[in-house]
């Protein structure tokens, strides 16, 4: 009917539509038709000419699919080569210095079997030898926790990030962190701002200490040394909320929100110290333990001013 008031208003129509062939399947049919007037006493007739298009609009639609598949296709390759690139550009650099190191201790081995001459030569190439060797402990943990890193990632995605929860103490758990961070930087301040001396929470200690570690290294990281790292543990509410706050570059709104994302580094920020090695995935996995752990996870900063990076649990007695 629609075509009908075209073809008498306008005369002709040209268009598609989908068609029932004889044979029950469906087609679609380019059709044209014209109105034309035979005489003043005959019935106009309307001449029609249809093209079956059904092949040709299966062939567009699967070139249309196929260029979507293969752009995909060519975006995730890239990013996993550029990932792949990435990963091992940066396992390469902790394996190069220990290997350096582990030579260097064979070296001063092999010079101390030649010559025990006196006490005093021993022992500096016994204090050598140990010192090389801290080195290569510091490269191997290095090298061990963007390995861990990645096994979380690969956990995280295949949805098998399995927490092992038993009623602790987060003070305890905090506190822990903190003695370790202060023996790895002596000569940082990092200090411990809460008057709560028990957090009972209902979770998995070794996995919030990894998340708490993350925080505190990331601070330590991403501010001067001669600014202080306050950690603190509040109630609120049903929860229980530790904080982390360093005076270091702090972080733009825009990319508050996109740190928790996997790989994600911002490109400006500048480390202070630290080992110069990350991938950008631990506030990824941090925020993944968190959330799976009943908690919540989030960053308040004013750039040049710091951050305070914060996680909350539901203490015990809410449970
Ligand atoms: P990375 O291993 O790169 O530190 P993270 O996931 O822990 O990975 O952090 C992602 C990015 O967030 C970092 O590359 C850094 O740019 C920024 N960031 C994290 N913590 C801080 C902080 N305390 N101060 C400033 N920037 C930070």
């Amino acid at each position: 009917e629609a075509i009908e008031l075209v073809l008498h208003k306008e005369g002709q129509w040209e268009g598609q539509f989908t068609q029932i062939h004889r044979t029950g399947r469906s087609m679609i049919v380019a059709s044209r038709q014209v109105l034309v007037h035979m005489g003043p006493r005959q019935a106009a007739v309307i001449v029609e000419m249809n093209r079956d298009e059904t092949e040709r609009a299966f062939l567009v639609q699967e070139h249309i699919e196929a260029v979507v598949r293969e752009a995909a296709l060519q975006e995730t390759a890239q990013q996993i080569s550029a990932f792949v690139g990435m990963v091992s550009h940066e396992l390469k650099t902790p394996l190069t210095a220990i290997k350096g190191n582990l030579q260097l201790a064979q070296l001063h081995l092999a010079r101390l079997q030649q010559q025990i001459a006196s006490d005093d030569v021993m022992k500096q190439a016994l204090i050598t030898i140990q010192y090389s060797l801290d080195r290569a402990d510091r490269q191997i943990n290095i090298q061990n926790r963007l390995v861990n890193d990645l096994i979380d990632l690969s956990r995280i995605q295949t949805d098998q990030l399995n927490v092992q929860r038993t009623q602790c103490d987060l003070v305890q758990i905090v506190l822990a962190v903190l003695e370790d961070q202060r023996i790895i930087m002596p000569t940082r301040l990092i200090r411990w701002k809460s008057s709560i001396i028990q957090a009972p929470v209902l979770a998995d200690a070794d996995r919030i200490g990894q998340v708490i570690n993350n925080y505190l290294s990331n601070a330590l990281k991403y501010s001067s040394v001669d600014t202080p790292v306050d950690v603190c543990l509040e109630q609120e509410e049903a929860m229980i909320r530790v904080s982390v706050r360093d005076e270091g570059s702090g972080i733009s709104e825009t990319e508050q929100q996109l740190i928790w994302k996997r790989f994600y580094r911002v490109e400006e920020s500048e480390k202070k110290n630290g080992s110069g090695v990350s991938l950008g995935l631990g506030l990824y996995i941090s925020r993944a333990l968190i959330e799976q752990q009943g908690g919540q996870v989030g960053v308040e900063s004013i750039p040049t001013y710091g951050s305070t990076f914060w996680f909350t649990l539901p203490s015990i007695s809410s449970e």
